[in-house]
């Protein structure tokens, strides 16, 4: 079975290949840099980097475009409460994120795009849409009006024909219960900022910013469109309905959204007060690739349900993985090959693969590469892994790591988690017990060159960092 994605447009599971060539143009909503992103932010944009990672996986090129939302109501409140100018509040947000971003090792799009830098884009597809008939004025605003767009409501499976022309909502956010004419252009208020154009002062709305950068730099056609489920409606809706309102083409022909990421059961919101920051979860001290693990190891369309041991159960994935790329780098093993064992590293790649290519089933797809480990360190413990097991072995979990990449430490970790120092000395101390000196001097230069320096007592082992 081929690559496929469930497609909220159409509500099935379809195949996927890009429109033309071989190049993936995709435009994904990034962040609004308000705030610290909190871990159900991060959830989607981990799950964006996964979908770019198969991708590239499976052969494709990327054009990737994410937009950093740095113009809208809260920006403006909070930038103006704390006495600032817009640029300046932002800039700390931004690089909170981007600090984010690189602690979970996501990769950069190959465009990551302001949207102050692009005021003009937006001011043009304003006006297109005005020339066509689907705007109207008022009191210096300039609204979409949803009634121009027959198809409005396609996208959230919603249908709004009864709802009243002509009665408009300006704020961002809203949901369907408040679906009305959506403000595209926004007359400036006092003391806000806002932008000289042929519109008239004033600034963008956020759902226009992110139809004008995708057109801008995709085309009026992107194979895939994604974000969080919480940004179907109106961010979405409004997106296909100001695009296609004035092109007349589909303008994403694959809708991709990530869940929701509950806390201890309970929906993240800042607006509710109950939500936490990667910082909040690394101060109390998991390393970040358990984080990204932890994070990626749900499948996209699953809600992942964050609880307080949540981050030490993917510590120990991650560690077990570890482990085992350990013994096969440094034990030995007898020669030739086990066959059975050969067979089954084969058929967990495949079945890995085949998870993957089944909208991103990160579940399976993790399920196939655990039981092959478990496995192969059960024959390693039972004399039947031999040094021709190895190879494959070391190509199944290089294929993991391209997508999941967890199996590097963090250089903030210094290297060897705690548990993997520890799961070491025990193996050295059964090293030496059983007068092996040549494996026991092994682990020693090993753990010295991750500035581990072991310390033999008459009651054990100690250890410290240097
Ligand atoms: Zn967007």
């Amino acid at each position: 079975m081929p690559l496929r994605f469930y497609n909220t447009l159409t509500q099935r599971v379809e195949g996927f290949a890009p429109l033309t060539g071989n190049t993936v143009r995709m435009y994904t909503c990034g962040p609004t840099v308000w705030n610290f992103a909190h871990i159900g932010n991060l959830r989607t944009f981990t799950f964006v980097d996964i979908l770019r990672r198969w991708l590239r996986y499976r052969g494709y090129q990327l054009d990737h475009v994410m937009n950093i939302t740095d113009v809208d109501d809260r920006i403006i409140q909070q930038a103006l409460a704390a006495g600032q100018s817009l640029g300046e509040y932002t800039a700390a947000y931004t690089k909170a994120f981007l600090d984010d971003a690189a602690l979970l090792r996501l990769e950069r799009p190959e465009r990551l795009t302001p949207a102050t830098e692009h005021i003009d884009a937006m001011v043009k597809l304003i006006a297109g849409l005005r020339q066509r008939g689907c705007t109207y004025e008022s009191e210096g605003s300039i609204y979409f009006r949803i009634a121009s767009f027959r198809e409005y409501g396609k996208l959230s499976h919603t249908d709004f024909s009864g709802i009243r022309a002509g009665t408009r909502v300006d704020t961002d956010r809203y949901d369907k219960a408040d679906a009305r004419d959506f403000a595209l252009w926004k007359a400036p208020k006092p003391g806000e900022p806002f932008w000289e154009s042929e519109l008239g002062p004033g600034r963008p709305g956020w759902h226009i910013e992110c139809s004008a950068m995708a057109m801008h730099y995709l085309g009026d056609t992107l194979d895939i469109h994604g974000g969080g489920i919480d940004l179907v409606f109106p961010h979405h809706e409004n997106e296909i309905a100001q695009s296609e309102g004035l092109t007349g083409k589909p303008f994403a022909r694959f809708w991709l959204h990530a869940e929701h990421l509950i806390l201890e059961s309970q929906t993240m919101s800042k607006s509710l007060g109950n939500f936490i920051t990667l910082r909040d979860v690394l101060a109390q001290g998991y390393p970040p690739e358990a984080i990204r693990y932890l994070l990626a190891s749900v499948p996209y369309r699953k809600r992942l349900n964050f609880t307080a041991d949540s981050p030490k159960a993917a510590a120990t994935a991650v560690e077990r993985l570890r482990n085992f790329e350990l013994r096969l780098k440094t034990e030995k093993f007898p020669a030739g090959e086990s066959e059975w064992l050969a067979a089954r590293a084969e058929q967990a790649r495949q079945r890995f693969e085949e998870g993957m290519d089944d909208d991103l089933n990160t579940a399976e797809a993790l399920a196939a590469v655990f039981e092959f480990v478990r496995e192969a360190n059960t024959a390693m413990d039972a004399g039947d892994f031999r040094s021709a097991n190895v190879a494959p072995a070391l190509d199944l979990l290089e294929r993991f790591d391209r997508i999941f990449d967890v199996l590097r430490p963090s250089e903030r970790a210094g290297g060897l988690s705690d548990a993997a120092v520890e799961a070491l000395i025990a193996e050295r101390a059964q090293a030496r017990a059983r007068r092996d000196f040549a494996r026991a001097d092994q682990i020693r230069k090993q753990l010295a060159e991750q500035g581990v320096i072991l310390e033999d007592t008459k009651d054990g082992t100690r250890w410290k960092r240097h």
